[in-house]
């Protein structure tokens, strides 16, 4: 079977209310968490999710401090690891919120995968996740509007060795990139979990539209992975560079 390797890269950080991660955890204690891009390379060239747009976008619409070095523009964390955005096939979304599909627009040639379900509720969500889709209902012009999505149904076994994962909970179309390594089988979790702590002690996501549906999708996501990638955690980074999964 094809295998597969992954790069984390760290576009940034914020500092951000910790039970924003874990639900009802940790109450009014302050987390640094990073904001990560994954290249996936094999047969094809992937990138899951694309991160923050700019500084700007966090502080004026958010109302969140981003920190980005220069090595950490998206462009430039490409760069680093020898990577041409022009010469990516697909982008993979985990979901639609602000700081996960800011810079599509890096990516020329490449076909955009979401799920229906995710694309549709970020068109129209409840009001009260307006801002976190940049949603046009909420007024806002959102990084995706131009995008044309491949819309996938349910889960979806893209190429071999990697596969789509329905997860919702966190968002109605949220979903997980198992991906097949020398190392075991790596779960891009998205959102699903937040930080290894979610999934230690089953802690449902801080921010999410269903609670029974986040434990589900924690417990496949358990089930499916010799090797769990939180989307906001540190630890993924023992090291202040790109980091490698699964080589
Ligand atoms: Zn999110």
């Amino acid at each position: 079977m094809d295998t597969w390797q992954i790069t984390a890269l760290d576009t940034g950080s914020s500092v951000i209310e910790k039970s924003i991660l874990t639900y009802l955890y940790d109450v009014g204690s302050q987390i640094r968490i990073p904001r990560v891009m994954w290249y996936i390379a094999g047969a094809k060239k992937i990138i899951v999710d694309t991160s923050i747009e700019s500084e700007q976008v966090a502080t004026d619409i958010i109302g969140e401090n981003l920190f980005r070095r220069p090595e950490q523009e998206p462009l430039a964390a490409l760069k680093w690891i020898g990577v041409d955005p022009a010469a990516i096939d697909y982008v993979i979304f985990t979901h639609l919120h602000w700081d996960h599909a800011g810079n599509n627009h890096l990516f020329p040639n490449a076909r955009f995968l979401a799920q229906r379900d995710e694309v549709r509720y970020a068109y129209a969500p409840s009001s009260f996740f307006e801002k976190s889709f940049l949603s046009p209902q909420g007024g806002f012009i959102p990084p995706y509007l131009k995008v044309r999505f491949d819309l996938i149904d349910g889960n979806y076994e893209m190429l071999p060795g990697l596969e789509l994962v329905k997860c919702p909970g966190h968002t109605p179309g949220s979903q997980a990139i198992r991906v097949k390594t020398r190392q075991g089988w790596h779960t891009i979790t998205g959102d699903a979990v937040f930080t290894f702590e979610n999934l230690e002690k089953m802690i449902p996501p801080g921010f999410h539209v269903n609670i029974d549906a986040s434990l589900d999708s924690m417990r496949r996501i358990a089930e499916i992975s010799d090797v769990v990638l939180p989307s906001h955690d540190y630890k993924l980074f023992p090291q202040d560079e790109p980091q490698l999964f699964g080589g």
